[in-house]
């Protein structure tokens, strides 16, 4: 037997109706969005699972912080009320708000890229950061351990960097080639998987023995944290606020999407340890880009909910029930014999429709394939994670193969409750039963770039 998830730390003050449309509907709206489930309305989903960006409840509290908005161009005291809980929780000196995680990205990694050194080296670049790296005439070197690419092992920390390889790396190339260490938490395209302690520590030590800043991408700090107490020998007794403390003195400075553990819709932060001079040259580079360097492109409605997002987000009973959430919709998913990356993650289950699917090849997308039965079958929108996503080869033209063909069904934070949770393994249960028969898909349109957004497809038929 499945063991129940813990209940939900919280009661329900406002509702947001959600509507199950049928499945003759669901057939019409999937065929007019041309089999691309960004393409539907929201409306026509019963369950979304798109993605944990920005889709998460805010408490009461942070409600009743819009109401306290301080809309100054300049000094806002909710800006304060940041600086103040961002020194308090990750101990760092000075902060920037910025509209999202990407905002951060832009204005930071110009500065610390630089022709003479193009490299920057992680886990794994999630694609804003590596399109930011690159914007800024960059290059990404993603260094995964490699067990992170054999979904069935279960092992604590596959979000880890492979250390020999990083040290390989920057042997090979040279230090003063390499413009930034970015240690992502948790590692979102292996999985939402977490990097241990010891990791984030050796790789820090490796860093800063060569003289390479290291960047915190710290869209899901919380979770990781909740992953090294759980799993990491000396940290049982440790609070969470502890853990993110100690993980985030081993970098000099972080870029986080406040849209993920923080728990707002809208929201980024660009913050340093202490290298003043670093702060203040982003700060001026800010204003182009963000806004005036107290407001960042947000409002200071904004910034109060973000201020108290943080607090709420190491809430280790919100982070008890978060985590078990999603690990409840992994077991289910493993009574039925649906295969997933394990251990599930902190905020996403990330199928494998490779196995699912071994009839569909690469080209025709066994992930989207998968996506659209799940949701003719429960209404249910998730989303691939694989060739589609990956895109061509510039120069040749020919399909990437990934490493990966994933399905990844995202949990927002505190929306969905356990009987939803029921409804979407029970969908993707059912697909199961009958996966052999399901046909792969070939493009009716195909945009140069990141194609998987507006593409259109049709069912392969032979
Ligand atoms: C979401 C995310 C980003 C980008 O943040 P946005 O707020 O979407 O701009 C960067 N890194 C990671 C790991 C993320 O998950």
């Amino acid at each position: 037997m499945v063991q129940r998830p813990k209940p939900e730390p919280f009661r329900i003050k406002m509702v947001e109706p959600i509507k199950m449309i049928s499945r003759e509907e669901r057939e019409i709206a999937l065929k007019r969005a041309g089999y691309n489930l960004f393409s539907l309305r929201s409306e026509e989903v019963y369950i979304d699972l798109l993605t944990d960006s920005g889709t998460g409840a805010m408490s009461d509290y942070q409600w009743a912080g819009l109401m306290l908005g301080d809309e100054a161009y300049a000094g806002s005291k909710n800006y304060y009320h940041l600086v103040d809980n961002v020194k308090d929780l990750f101990g760092y000196n000075y902060t920037i708000p910025t509209h999202q995680g990407r905002g951060a990205e832009q204005v930071l990694f110009p500065v610390l890229l630089t022709e003479d050194k193009p490299y920057s080296i992680s886990n794994f670049h999630f694609d804003t950061t590596k399109a930011h790296v690159e914007l800024a005439g960059g290059r990404v070197i993603n260094i995964l351990t490699s067990e992170a690419f054999e979904t069935h092992i279960e092992s604590p920390f596959k979000g880890n960097f492979d250390l020999d390889e990083v040290e390989a790396f920057i042997t090979e190339n040279g230090a003063d080639k390499i413009g930034m260490v970015v240690i992502t938490v948790t590692c979102n395209s292996a999985g939402g998987q977490p990097v241990s302690m010891e990791n984030i520590r050796k790789t820090s030590q490796l860093a800063k023995k060569h003289n390479i800043p290291v960047v915190m991408d710290a869209a899901r700090y919380a979770e990781n944290a909740y992953f090294i107490k759980q799993r990491e020998q000396g940290y049982g007794q440790k609070s969470i606020k502890e853990i993110v403390k100690e993980m985030f003195s081993y970098a000099d400075c972080f870029t986080m999407s406040a849209k993920k553990d923080p728990l707002v819709n809208i929201g980024g932060i660009l913050a340093f340890k202490d290298n003043e001079e670093l702060f203040r040259i982003c700060q001026s580079r800010t204003v182009p880009y963000e806004g005036f360097p107290t407001y960042g492109g947000l409002a200071g409605r904004d910034i109060e909910a973000l201020a108290r997002g943080l607090v709420e987000s190491i809430d280790e009973d919100y982070l008890d029930y978060r985590i078990s959430q999603v690990k409840y919709l992994g077991d289910r998913l493993d009574e039925g014999g649906v295969p997933y990356q394990k251990p599930t993650g902190g905020h996403a289950v990330f199928v494998d429709a490779k196995k699912m699917l071994p009839h569909i090849p690469y080209y025709q997308f066994p992930g989207q394939v998968l996506a659209n039965a799940l949701y003719l079958e429960s209404g249910v929108r998730s989303v691939e994670i694989g060739s589609l996503l990956l895109g061509r080869d510039p120069d040749t033209g020919e399909n990437l193969e990934s490493p990966f063909e994933l399905l990844r069904l995202t949990i927002p934070r505190r929306t969905y409750t356990a009987s939803h949770m029921d409804v979407i393994a029970d969908g993707l249960i059912a697909v199961s039963n009958y996966a052999n028969q399901l046909k792969g898909l070939e493009f009716s349109y195909e945009p140069e770039i990141l194609r998987h957004f507006t593409a259109r497809l049709q069912p392969i038929n032979n």
